[in-house]
Order: structure tokens, then C-alpha cells, then sequence
């Protein structure tokens, strides 16, 4: 029997120092990802956002086995918070060998619909809380890791950077601006030994996600179309998390890892060809259909679906 890598490995970040933002609730992959660290070894701090979910985060932090656990505001768009936080924690745990970044946020009305109609307002906001934070937080921590000799840096990215996700929306450009800032981060702290990586997680039932609408249907289908045929859980990501944190990826940086039962690998996702050919003309020959299919998908049945251009008579 396969054994859970808690079982197989241990220590993996024996002392280091890990500033988590992104806590809200347990079901949160930061709160995963905070577990990981804490039974590896790490001493974790933890963020809240808003007196509402102080308590909540409050209770999980006394959860933890390396503590006491220093548990400060953070609003990622109050720049005294985030220099009073870093400044708090770095003193609390002797400085910062870890900053996992999991945070994102869009106005209801920008996610939904067509992405066509986001306001500047909406635009300037989640790119913001979701992609600039990441930078603001980089800055405050670098001083830290500097003098640490190194250090590792994590944040939460999704599929939509990549493709056109409808509905995700101005939170899908949001993402690909992230992993940009992931790219050069990475060049400009590689020269103190600071990496910077991205996890582009697969759909996970949590507080963000209840906000992306259909958000069920793209946990189902992405279950249906991966390759391992599954959803996936937050302590899938927190143990991608911590390969990320710990000298096992000690030359990777500037990347983004899926850990998304590898949804993103496929293309049409269809489970036989033979269901590409069950509604259209019978094919020449095998080899010829699937070329077809793949050529010009939207001449599929499957793919008229997803393709951003609607069939039309005579189109
Ligand atoms: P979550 O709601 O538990 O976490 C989102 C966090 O963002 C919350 O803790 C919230 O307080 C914080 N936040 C929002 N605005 C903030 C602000 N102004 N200042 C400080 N913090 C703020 O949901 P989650 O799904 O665990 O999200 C964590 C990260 O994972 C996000 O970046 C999300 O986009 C990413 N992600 C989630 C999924 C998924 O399916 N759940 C998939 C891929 C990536």
C-alpha cells in the first residue's frame, strides 16, 4: 500500500521560519499548506484579513505543534499593515525563510458574465489583492531572507492565466500577471539564494472558490477530463508546497508547478475518439478523424462546448 508522504518523510523544513498569508478558514489551501510546514518542522506565522475571521484563524493557529504561533493583521492593501506584519513576525520567529502568498479577491460582479464589461475599478482591484500583493510582500521580506542566506517564496496560481476560463475572467488576467511577477521576482532575488515558485492548483472547495460561478460544474469536469480522472484537495497542494519550501527544490525557481491531476496536459479530454465520430459523418479512416478533431476543433462535438466561437449556419 502506498503510504501518505507524511509518513514517509520528515523534517524537510526543520527550523526554517514561514510567514503564511491567506488563512480565512480551514478550509483554506494556505491552512493546508500551514500544516505541511508546521509537521515538517517550520515555525509558522499567520495573517488575518478583517476582525471576522480573527477567531477562526486565532483557533487554528493554537492548532499548530511549533508554536506559539504569532498571529497579525494583514490587509495586502493597507501598506503600514504589511510593513508592521513582516516587521512583527521576523521578530517573533528571529526572521523569514518562507513566505507562501494565497491570496486573491474580485468584486462579485467582476467574475461571471462577460469579461468584456469589467470596470477599471474591478480590473484595478483584483489585479491588486490577487497579482501586485505578491510583489508588495517580496519587497518586505527579501531584507529578511537576505540576511538568512536564501529563502523560498509560494504563491497560488490557476489555469486560467493560461487559457480563457469563462467566468474566471478579470481574475484569469489577475493570474497571469501573478506568474509574471513570479519570473522576474525570480530573477531579481535568485542572487540571494531567494526562489520564487507558483502552484497552479486544480479546482478546490474553498471560500474563494464558492464566489467563481459554476464553479461546480469546473471542479466535475476537470475531474472528468484529467488524466488521473479526479478531483484534488488542498493537501495535495500543501505537499507540492512543501517540495517548493524545502532544499528539494533547491534549483527551481521561476516556475509554475500544477498540481492538477494534470487537467492542464489535455486537450479535448474525450475518453474514446470513437465519441468524436458517434455524431458526425464516419471518418476516412481512424488516424485521419482524431487529426481532424485536433486540427480543427471546433468541428467537434465535444469542443463546440468550449470553443469561443458559437457555431452558426453556413459559419
Ligand atoms: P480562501 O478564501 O480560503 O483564501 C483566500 C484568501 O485571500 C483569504 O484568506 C482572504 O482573507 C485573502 N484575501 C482576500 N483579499 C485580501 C486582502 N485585501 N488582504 C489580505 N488577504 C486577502 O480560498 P483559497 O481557495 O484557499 O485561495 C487561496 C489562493 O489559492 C488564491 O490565490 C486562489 O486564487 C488560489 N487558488 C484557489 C483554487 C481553488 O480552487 N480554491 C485553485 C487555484 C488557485
Amino acid at each position: 500500500m502506498i503510504k501518505h508522504p507524511e509518513e514517509l518523510v520528515s523534517g524537510l523544513v526543520d527550523g526554517k521560519r514561514a510567514l503564511v498569508v491567506g488563512v480565512a478558514n480551514k478550509r483554506s489551501i494556505a491552512w493546508a499548506i500551514a500544516r505541511r510546514l508546521d509537521a515538517e518542522g517550520a515555525r509558522v506565522a499567520l495573517t488575518f484579513q478583517g476582525e471576522r475571521v480573527l477567531d477562526d484563524v486565532t483557533k487554528l493557529a493554537a492548532s499548530l505543534t511549533n508554536g506559539p504561533v504569532p498571529v497579525v493583521p494583514m490587509d495586502v492593501q493597507d501598506e503600514a499593515q504589511m510593513d508592521a506584519a513582516v516587521a512583527s513576525v521576523a521578530e517573533s520567529l528571529g526572521g523569514i525563510d518562507i513566505l507562501v502568498h494565497a491570496v486573491a479577491f474580485a468584486r462579485a460582479d467582476d467574475l461571471g458574465g462577460r469579461f468584456i464589461g469589467t470596470s477599471p475599478e474591478g480590473f484595478h482591484l483584483a489585479l491588486d489583492i490577487s497579482a501586485f500583493s505578491l510583489a508588495a510582500l517580496a519587497q518586505r521580506v527579501e531584507p529578511h531572507m537576505q540576511a538568512a542566506g536564501g529563502g523560498s517564496i509560494v504563491t497560488l496560481s490557476y489555469l486560467a492565466a493560461e487559457r480563457a476560463v469563462p467566468g474566471y475572467n478579470v481574475m484569469g488576467i489577475a493570474k497571469s500577471t501573478l506568474e509574471s511577477i513570479v519570473r522576474y521576482l525570480a530573477w531579481d532575488m535568485g542572487e540571494h539564494a531567494v526562489r520564487v515558485n507558483a502552484l497552479s492548483a486544480g479546482p478546490v472547495r474553498t471560500l474563494a472558490a464558492r464566489g467563481i460561478p459554476g464553479f461546480g460544474d469546473m471542479a466535475d469536469m476537470a475531474a472528468k477530463k484529467s488524466p488521473l480522472r479526479r478531483e484534488i484537495d488542498a493537501d495535495e497542494v500543501a505537499d507540492a508546497a512543501l517540495f517548493l519550501c524545502s532544499s528539494l527544490s533547491r534549483a527551481v525557481t521561476g516556475e509554475t508547478l500544477h498540481v492538477d491531476a494534470g487537467y492542464h496536459a489535455m486537450g479535448l479530454g474525450l475518453r474514446r475518439p470513437r465519441q468524436i465520430w458517434k455524431s458526425g459523418a464516419p471518418p476516412l479512416s481512424r488516424s485521419a478523424s482524431v487529426t481532424a478533431s485536433i486540427a480543427c476543433p471546433a468541428a467537434s462535438p465535444a469542443a463546440r462546448h468550449t470553443s469561443p466561437i458559437a457555431a452558426r449556419p453556413g459559419g
